[in-house]
């Protein structure tokens, strides 16, 4: 329902979360939702470094710059790999979040989701450049903190919970309780990951070599986990590694799903040994409240299946889990009181100039 009055004191107080993701970054504003849902990739010369495009339109560059152009991302594995460039992409968001908004006058408060485990000087990086920015405040949070949050987890009630958020570049497996996590594990296997898995199972079984992008097509058309009620084919396009020439393949479900199992092992895995480290009386709650999965990951198809066969416990996936995080990061501003203490604390003094 459209509510004229809150949509009015939006635009006055400005406060907006951020997910900085390694596959993309989204802003979401409070009362309005997400505004900005854009590829985290940009588009530098190669000599200068300089940025010439970011989110969308550098994405669209992607295997198609001249030789001087590059298109990076500079989150790809959850560590800041430059500095600069992702400080470039994180002044365009924020000020293109700014720009759409029709009073423009307050400047924003603004909470950033950093994958858990970034050093202390990628965290000061982040704060500053959101100062830099224009934002009034700046905060920082864990993004399977945030995560959680946007799923709507109890994780400042005693209560133990869990969230396991698969994203592009990671995933990260988190257990909550009071406020803190307990036990987390971030792994660099992902979406990414499945991708390349595709691409290496299309070229060891058919000699076809596919690119990134047609790969990740195929594993949101037929991906799987676990077992399809009903199994499903796929047409993919690349070229033939012995005649150079073109050809296309018709690949099945079932192939599908040998070919991304081994990233979607290691995951499984990844959240089964979360759950040996888990002290007992949490796992008694977990056994009642379940496993949350979020990111765009947790979209494969029979990956809650796949879980809550294996670890026995019952699994599902956050409502539109790709905007949890920034959700999550969104709603802390609106109880900052309550939700301080699962901020991250920055060290005095440490810089990275
Ligand atoms: P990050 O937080 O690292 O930026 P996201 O949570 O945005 O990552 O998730 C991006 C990943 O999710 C990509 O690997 C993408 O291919 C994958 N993805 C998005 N939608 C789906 C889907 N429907 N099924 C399977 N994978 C998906
Ligand atoms: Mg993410």
């Amino acid at each position: 329902m459209f509510r004229p009055l809150d949509w009015f004191l939006g635009l006055m107080s400005l406060d907006i979360g951020i997910d900085l993701g390694t596959a993309n970054t989204l802003v979401c504003i409070r009362d309005q939702g997400i505004v900005i849902n854009e590829p985290s990739w940009v588009a530098i010369n190669k000599r200068t470094r300089k940025p010439l495009a970011i989110g969308a339109e550098a994405r669209e560059m992607v295997g198609r710059t001249p030789a001087d152009i590059v298109a990076i991302r500079p989150l790809r594995d959850g560590v800041i790999s430059e500095f600069e460039i992702t400080e470039a992409m994180l002044d365009y968001f924020i000020k293109k979040t700014h720009e759409q908004m029709i009073v423009p006058f307050p400047r924003p408060r603004v909470v950033v989701g950093i994958p858990s485990g970034v050093t202390e000087v990628e965290k000061r990086a982040v704060y500053d450049a959101t100062i830099q920015a224009g934002a009034r405040a700046a905060y920082l949070i864990e993004e399977p903190m945030a995560a959680a949050i946007g799923a709507g987890l109890p994780i400042i009630e005693s209560r133990g919970s869990m969230i396991v958020d698969i994203g592009g570049g990671t995933t990260e497996v988190a257990v909550f309780s009071m406020g803190g996590i307990v036990i987390s594990r971030s792994i660099r296997v992902a979406g990414d990951e499945m991708d390349e898995d595709i691409m290496q199972y299309a070229r060891s079984k058919y000699n076809l070599l596919i690119g990134e992008r047609m790969a990740e097509r195929a594993k949101i058309a037929i991906g799987s986990a676990f077992p399809l009620a009903e199994e499903r084919t796929m047409t993919l396009r690349g070229r033939n590694l012995i005649s150079g020439l073109p050809q296309s393949i018709e690949m099945s479900s079932i192939e599908l799903r040998e070919a991304i199992a081994p990233s979607v092992n290691i995951i499984v895995d990844t959240v089964k040994d979360a759950i040996d480290e888990t002290p007992p009386e949490l796992v008694a709650d977990l056994m009642e409240s379940g496993i949350c999965l979020a990111g765009g990951g947790a979209q494969i198809k029979g990956l809650a299946d796949r879980i809550e066969d294996t670890v026995k416990i019952r699994t599902w996936v956050a409502e539109d889990s790709l905007t949890c995080v920034a959700r999550g990061a969104g709603k802390v501003l609106d109880d900052l009181d309550s939700y301080a203490r699962v901020l991250v604390g920055l060290q005095r003094g440490s810089t990275h100039h």
